[in-house]
């Protein structure tokens, strides 16, 4: 394997999914719905592939998408984006993510990095060449440590790295916090990259863009997927939402990682975007449900539940159950109770950060839920 890629093992979500499998446990590790995607998707994917949207698409989305993508971000955002020069179809916001990277990322950048991160953001950033600068958030709210992140910026610090809602955390950055980061940007001209694919799923209070800020639109890269709103993870549409100096980087990256996506995805994802927001509302609604029986559940287990506002994800503190760390956990929790939860320390450059941390998904149907903490109660 080659020298930039040595340090990363198969990642974490397919370690567990498997191990899954092998002890027959209940699956709240790697974040996929049990259940499916809206009928009204699946139609628009048939009849898109019965009238022959089979071939190539455009290298950076049909149409049809760049469009609903824009419309959809001006209900978000209130901004006005050109679909044709500022919005880039992409395989999942991980090859968007991959994408900015790539294309808009030299050798030595530094890009700053908030702990816990998802695995793809080290991964890619080694491929781009980039040095990382990692910030960590700590529990019990995850909030930014502001003089930190001041020292981190460098005249080299090229981007600053968000995601919010917070995978694994549940965090949702606040008004205040994205506030300092983005006059911090403005002053030292720094990028921002914000990979927001949960930002339907936010609970305690309401999503709030980086892009959306003053003065920081034409120096964000806005990344999304339809994955997560949607509940069909494994379709892989995603896309980027940036002015056209950043866009242009990033395409050329996307033209050569994959040249295009999926075709007759992108007509059904065109027609999801669409969707009323009764949808959006409902969507939230279930979620809530689900939500409250793990979180209740985990609770009466014994962890200690960390807040969580948005997400499918929530943390807890595994040490009332005396397990040497969060591996340590997890192998025990897959094993002797059968149920898969996510070990955190492999979100972050110091693994010792994360030693008492472990995620847990309610992406799954309630009576699923329901059994994994029946199971944790009996035998934990
Ligand atoms: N985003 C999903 C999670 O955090 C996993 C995606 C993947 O398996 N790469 O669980």
């Amino acid at each position: 394997v080659a020298k930039r890629l040595e340090k990363f093992k198969t990642t974490i979500f397919t370690q567990m999914s498997m191990l899954a499998i092998k002890h027959g446990a209940i699956n709240l590790g790697q974040g996929f719905p049990n259940f499916d995607g809206p009928e009204f998707v699946k139609e628009a994917a048939i009849q898109a592939i019965k009238d022959g949207k089979n071939q190539y698409a455009r290298g950076y989305g049909v149409p049809d998408l760049n469009s609903a993508v824009a419309s959809r971000f001006k209900k978000d955002t209130g901004l006005e984006v050109d679909p044709e020069k500022e919005v880039t179809v992409t395989s999942g916001c991980t090859e968007a993510i991959a994408a900015t990277m790539l294309g808009l990322i030299n050798n030595s950048d530094e890009v700053i990095l908030f702990a816990p991160f998802y695995d793809s953001y080290e991964a890619t950033l080694s491929m781009a060449g980039a040095k990382i600068k990692c910030i960590t958030l700590r529990p019990p709210d995850f909030s930014v440590p502001i003089d930190e992140l001041k020292s981190a910026i460098s005249k080299n610090t090229r981007a600053i790295l968000i995601n919010t809602p917070h995978n694994p955390t549940g965090k949702m950055f606040t008004r205040e916090e994205l506030n300092v980061i983005a006059s911090l940007c403005i002053e030292n001209d720094v990028l921002v990259f914000t990979d927001e694919v949960y930002d339907k799923l936010s609970f305690e209070m309401d999503h709030i863009s980086m892009a959306s800020l003053p003065g920081m639109y034409e120096r964000t890269v806005t990344m999304n997927s339809l994955g997560k709103t949607f509940s069909l993870t494994g379709w892989k549409i995603g896309w980027a939402i940036a002015p056209p100096h950043l866009t242009w980087g990033l395409r050329q990256a996307h033209s050569f990682l994959t040249f295009a996506t999926c075709t007759p995805m992108q007509y059904a994802a065109a027609a999801a975007l669409r969707a009323p927001e009764s949808y959006y509302e409902e969507l939230k609604r279930d979620y809530g449900a689900k939500k409250a029986i793990l979180v209740e559940g985990l609770k009466a287990v014994g962890f200690k539940v960390f807040p969580s506002s948005g997400t499918y994800f929530v943390v807890v503190d595994h040490t009332p159950f005396g397990l040497k760390d969060d591996i340590a956990f997890c192998e025990y929790l897959i094993k002797e109770i059968g149920v898969v939860a996510i070990p955190t320390s492999v979100f972050y450059l110091n693994p010792e950060d994360g030693k008492n941390l472990v995620r847990f998904t309610f992406c799954k149907d309630e009576g699923t839920l329901r059994s994994a903490v029946k199971r944790m109660k009996e035998k934990l």
